[in-house]
């Protein structure tokens, strides 16, 4: 990790004293809400007076009466890591005391104008920060954005998807939560049928009319013809975490809706939750049984290709 220590970017001293934590349940991803001047972009040497700026700027802010910059760590465009208020100590960023206790937060130099989407290198840094605050910081497995909890719209868009995604290395290096993979070629294919509309498509196997319009090439979206082959792109994977035994997360119903039409296992009482219980795992285990050779061993672990063959098996892209 390239850790930049608040003396090697001339942070002034806090006005008063840390409140002192020993653990946090992990991570809120921010973004800084303002304009970030694009000509960062090309010079690293600016970005220890960017942090600089953002340090007086909260501590300017009398409403807020902040004792120092409100963040733990602040990432620059080229993946360097900036100590903020640091490890074990309270942030300020989060939006109340309870939110600052319960995660470590770390700002990304992505906003509203000039810098809007953040670089690879920017990505890399994120993660960096996040292993840090587990490995020396206390910081539990989870990875959320400033909007999660709290009514705001940082960290914007780009930086919140990625988030949902897992928080990904980029180019699948990794990632602090187990990287998506790619689902590549696609999770099959589907002949048009007469009546079928991109729309009734796209619900049906859970994707967008944008995703199967780009996917495809196609250049008029009311104009598929019957006997038309289109690729079908899986939901993307959100990480291995979200399915173990006691996860809840939308993903697991998701998973379990898609094992319930399989008819994979045991047959729910109640249906698909988004709790993983062990009658969820008999039914990936069930699944992984079927398509051993593939998916084994079955120990009702979701994993990336176990994801794309519930999904497949669930709307008829696999044969059994
Ligand atoms: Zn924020
Ligand atoms: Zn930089």
């Amino acid at each position: 990790m390239k850790l930049v220590s608040r003396s090697e970017w001339g942070a002034a001293d806090p006005t008063g004293s840390y409140t002192r934590i020993s653990s946090t349940r992990g991570v809120k991803i921010h973004y800084e809400g303002s304009p970030v001047p694009d000509a960062l972009l090309a010079d690293h040497d600016r970005c220890a007076g960017h942090v600089r700026a953002i340090q007086a700027s909260h501590m300017a802010n009398r409403d807020e009466g902040w004792i120092d910059i409100a963040y733990s760590f602040v990432v620059c465009p080229h993946g360097y890591v900036h100590e903020g208020r640091g490890l074990g100590h309270r942030n300020g960023a989060n939006g109340n005391s309870a939110l600052n206790a319960g995660h470590y937060a770390v700002c990304a130099m992505v906003g509203t104008s000039g810098i809007t989407s953040p670089t690879d290198a920017l990505l890399d840094g994120l993660v960096d920060a996040i292993e840090y605050c587990r490995s020396e910081g206390g910081a539990g497995g989870e990875v959320r954005g400033h909007r999660d909890g709290y009514a705001t719209d940082c960290p914007g868009d780009d930086l919140y998807a990625w988030v949902q995604r897992g928080a990904p290395r980029p180019e699948g290096g990794g990632g602090a939560q187990p990287a998506p993979q790619p689902s590549g070629e696609g999770a099959g294919v589907y002949t048009v049928q007469p009546g079928d509309t991109l729309s009734a498509l796209a619900g049906r196997f859970e994707t967008s009319v944008t995703q199967l319009v780009t996917l495809n090439g196609i250049s008029d979206p009311d104009l598929i013809q019957v006997g038309q082959q289109l690729q079908i792109p899986a939901p993307p994977f959100p990480g291995r975490e979200f399915f173990v035994l006691g996860a809840h997360s939308p993903y697991a119903k998701q998973l379990q809706t898609w094992l319930q039409a399989g008819d994979w296992g045991p047959a729910y009482r109640v249906g698909p939750s988004e709790d993983m219980e062990s009658l969820d795992l008999e039914k990936v285990a069930a699944l992984q049984e079927h398509y051993v050779d593939d998916l084994g061993p079955a120990d009702g672990l979701t994993g990336p290709v176990t994801w794309l063959y519930a999904y497949q098996t669930a709307h008829g892209l696999r044969a059994r």
